[in-house]
């Protein structure tokens, strides 16, 4: 079991995954399997400890869950402003501007090549999960700043 680090004046920049081996596929099952133990949507290896470039996105619905190995954007359009969080900055959350939309190019665990379209939310989330890897923080994005009790409130 892997525990879910803070991140808070950790961030830094991920390695390029350069080889697809068990380990790596073993990196992608953690960190489903820890993304499943929270209510979160999006998780990256800096958030468990580990320093290679990938991320898992799980929506919860009929999909598979996204592995995201080595993520570029290729494209982007329009702009939105939404509330974010983040499992490895508890209790803070945040108006963020990001694309509306997006195409991304990335690897999954096996090494395969693949490109993607997601808008509103989704592309939120793996924008968000983007950020990691680069060793961007969504707290450096925040626009106007909520605290925890306002926006549980808010959810009420
Ligand atoms: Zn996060």
């Amino acid at each position: 079991m892997v525990n879910i680090q803070s991140l808070v004046n950790q961030e830094r920049m991920t390695e390029e995954v350069t080889t697809f081996d068990e380990s790596l596929q073993q990196l992608a099952k953690i960190l489903i399997d820890t993304l499943h133990r929270t209510d979160g949507v999006g998780l990256s290896a800096p958030q468990i400890g580990r320093n290679e470039r990938i991320a898992v996105i799980d929506f919860q619905d009929d999909r598979d869950p996204l592995v995201l190995v080595n993520p570029t954007l290729l494209k982007y359009y329009g702009k939105s402003v939404e509330m974010e969080g983040c499992l490895s900055y508890p209790g803070i959350y945040g108006e963020v501007e990001r694309p509306e939309a997006i195409r991304i190019e990335a690897e999954d665990e096996y090494g395969k090549t693949f490109e993607i379209t997601a808008e509103g939310f989704e592309a939120r989330a793996i924008l968000h999960e983007m950020d990691h890897l680069y060793g961007i923080s969504f707290t450096q994005k925040i626009k106007t700043r909520v605290d925890a009790e306002t926006f549980e409130e808010e959810e009420e």
